[in-house]
């Protein structure tokens, strides 16, 4: 491939990963958490990562957000290098650009629902009728009549909701979310994903989605598996290699 068409293939994807390798030190020991890891996210399809606990999962995943710097390798965000940015830089992309959603939920406690989604609309440079809209975005998800309950007093599966809405509510380019049912009971977990997949295609957000649960990621667009820090073949049974929306995965 020449350095043309390097480019090219960076600016089309929206996450291109190249070479990415974390390398930490155990006990005076070096321990690889990722190894030569190569990706591509093409603009609004959906990518699950599987493999067992500790293959290296969420390390992946604050990598491809810019929450931890890789030991060599590089990240394209919409065709920036994400790593030649300053801090402060990777941090205004991810306001602008990323919505998360957690295992544990991550709101913040002393801050109601429609508080928890507006302050996350606000960091992310939103101005107007942040609250009308935040609204309406609670709403979407259900939870119009909890709009004003702090987080300790929503159920588990409630609490995801608020943080699928803040998500969403920022209207990200890209959303990483992690294990987002891990904490929740079949019913609830459902009702996640069913909205989390409704709201990524209606906004045409890309979604990079960690999950140990095949079934969940074999509603994405394509599937790769992480063992050990490698990406490994995904099993025949989990890989699709036609995307909903058309695009080659
Ligand atoms: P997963 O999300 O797939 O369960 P993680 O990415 O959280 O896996 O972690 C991969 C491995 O790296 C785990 O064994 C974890 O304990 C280890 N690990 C993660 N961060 C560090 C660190 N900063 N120092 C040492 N080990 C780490
Ligand atoms: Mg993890």
């Amino acid at each position: 491939m020449t350095s043309t068409d390097s480019r090219t293939t960076v600016a089309q994807a929206a996450i291109v990963a190249q070479h990415l390798s974390k390398v930490v030190d155990d006990a005076h020991s070096p321990l690889t958490l990722l190894d030569n890891v190569n990706l591509r996210v093409g603009s609004a399809t959906s990518l699950a990562i599987v493999g067992p606990s500790g293959s290296g999962k969420s390390t992946l995943l604050g990598l491809l957000a810019g929450l931890d710097l890789p030991s060599s390798g590089q990240v394209w965000i919409d065709g920036i290098d994400l790593f030649a940015l300053s801090e402060d830089g990777r941090a205004a992309l991810r306001a602008h650009k990323f919505g998360f959603v957690f295992q544990n939920f991550q709101l913040i406690g002393h801050l109601n629902a429609l508080e928890n989604v507006t302050l996350a609309m606000e960091i992310s440079g939103q101005t107007g009728a942040l609250r009308a809209d935040a609204q309406i975005m609670l709403e979407r998800v259900g939870l119009g009549a909890r709009l004003r309950h702090l987080p300790a007093t929503l159920s588990g599966g409630e609490q995801q909701r608020v943080a699928l809405a803040r998500a969403f509510a920022t209207r990200p380019s890209l959303l990483l979310a992690d294990e987002p049912t891990g904490n929740l009971d079949a019913a609830g977990g459902l009702r996640i994903i069913d909205l989390m997949f409704s709201l990524q295609r209606e906004l045409g957000t890309t979604l990079v989605l960690v999950t140990h649960d095949n079934a969940l990621a074999s509603r994405c667009d394509a599937v790769v598996e992480l063992e050990a820090g490698r990406l490994v073949k995904p099993a025949a049974a989990t890989l699709v290699i036609q995307t909903s929306s058309g695009v080659p995965a």
